[in-house]
């Protein structure tokens, strides 16, 4: 059986408690997550005898090698896809069919029920997401690719940084060198900031030049060739920078040592949040660390769990999770050191390994 019929499965289990006896995806990445196809504009129908994907021509091909074993309602041009939806709802007498309420836009939702209105629409949230939160033995593996990639094109971008260069420039760099090595482009757009930009944690890269700034945040990931996501932050020391932003690195690099220690099955999000949030404070921080400590990563950039002071989820094997506590202070600059870490039976494996004491962290500009 493929992994994806695994999952379509497990799907399945899920929504027996929703009462639907159908549910339509439409999220391209759970679409996608469920049964290996690559493309996008195309939606899921399970049914309880079969699984039907309902795309378009553009696409016929395409799924028939990525997604043997499903059925395939293939519109003709013209034909709007609630048409098709609706036609093989009543090819299969569905009268009960669960939706993905946290994915649909108003409109899209008011067409479904205004187009195909003997059907009970029922609001599902979350299911697809939930599954995906866990990764199986192949998505580890891509995800390890995302962080291999992500690491050598940092590796080479920090070994050519000459100063002179822009922010803008700096980013432009560390995309190429993903593509060079195997990526399909950056998992987001590379944040690069220097000196008090640093306290900006969602910098875009600007046309500021490095040089005279003591001080370097890149914040990147990579895209590996199926979509899975790495997501990892270093900053670089590349001038003289005052001791209270060294004490600040120190820190910064303590609360996320100490919240990796404590990351094992069974241990809530939330507690992992507090015990990076507790150095911080305690170093007398905490008001500049004004985010969550992270994030799952996967197929998309940010997804489940979220290790926040709000998330009771406890961590689970096969979970894998950013850890990137960060202190900003306005005007001056900041710090962020992130990570991807694989929750395991027992314990968790730090994914990256960028060199990151405060020693490694000292880039000579050449
Ligand atoms: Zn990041
Ligand atoms: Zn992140």
């Amino acid at each position: 059986m493929s992994r994806f019929q695994l999952r379509r499965d497990r799907l399945r289990r899920s929504l027996k408690s929703t009462g639907a006896a159908a549910f339509l995806v439409t999220d391209f990445t759970n679409v996608t997550y469920l049964t290996g196809f690559s493309g996008d504009d195309s939606f899921l129908l399970i049914l309880p005898d079969k699984e039907v994907m309902l795309s378009d021509p553009r696409y016929t091909t395409q799924l028939e090698e990525e997604c043997p074993g499903l059925d395939l309602e293939i519109r003709s041009p013209g034909t709007a896809m609630f048409e098709s939806i609706r036609k093989t709802l009543e090819k299969s007498r569905q009268t009960s069919v669960g939706f993905e309420s946290g994915a649909m836009t108003v409109q899209m939702h008011r067409r479904l029920t205004e187009e195909i209105p003997k059907v009970d629409w029922i609001a599902c949230n979350g299911h697809v997401e939930n599954l995906r939160m866990v990764k199986d033995r192949e998505e580890i593996r891509a995800i390890r690719k995302a962080v291999d990639i992500a690491q050598r094109a940092f590796a080479v971008a920090r070994c050519g940084l000459r100063g002179t260069e822009t922010e803008q420039a700096v980013a432009h760099g560390l995309e190429n060198q993903i593509r060079l090595f195997g990526g399909r482009g950056c998992s987001f757009p590379p944040i690069v900031a220097c000196g008090p930009r640093a306290a900006l944690p969602h910098a875009s890269p600007s046309s500021v030049v490095m040089q005279s700034h003591g001080l370097l945040l890149i914040d990147w990931g990579a895209d590996e060739p199926g979509g899975y996501k790495s997501d990892l932050t270093r900053v670089l020391v590349t001038g003289k920078i005052s001791p209270k932003l060294e004490r600040v690195y120190r820190l910064v690099l303590k609360a996320q040592q100490r919240a990796i220690d404590s990351i094992r099955p069974g241990v809530q999000c939330s507690a992992v949040d507090h015990v990076a949030r507790k150095v911080i404070d305690r170093g007398g921080f905490g008001k500049f660390f004004g985010h969550g400590l992270g994030h799952g990563i996967g197929l998309d950039i940010h997804e489940g769990p979220r290790l926040s002071g709000g998330c009771d989820q406890p961590l689970k094997a096969g979970m894998v999770v950013t850890v990137e506590p960060g202190i900003y202070l306005p005007g001056v600059g900041g710090v962020r050191i992130e990570d991807d870490i694989l929750v395991t039976r027992n314990g968790h494996e730090v994914l990256s390994n960028v060199p990151k004491d405060w020693d490694d962290s000292h880039v000579t500009l050449g």
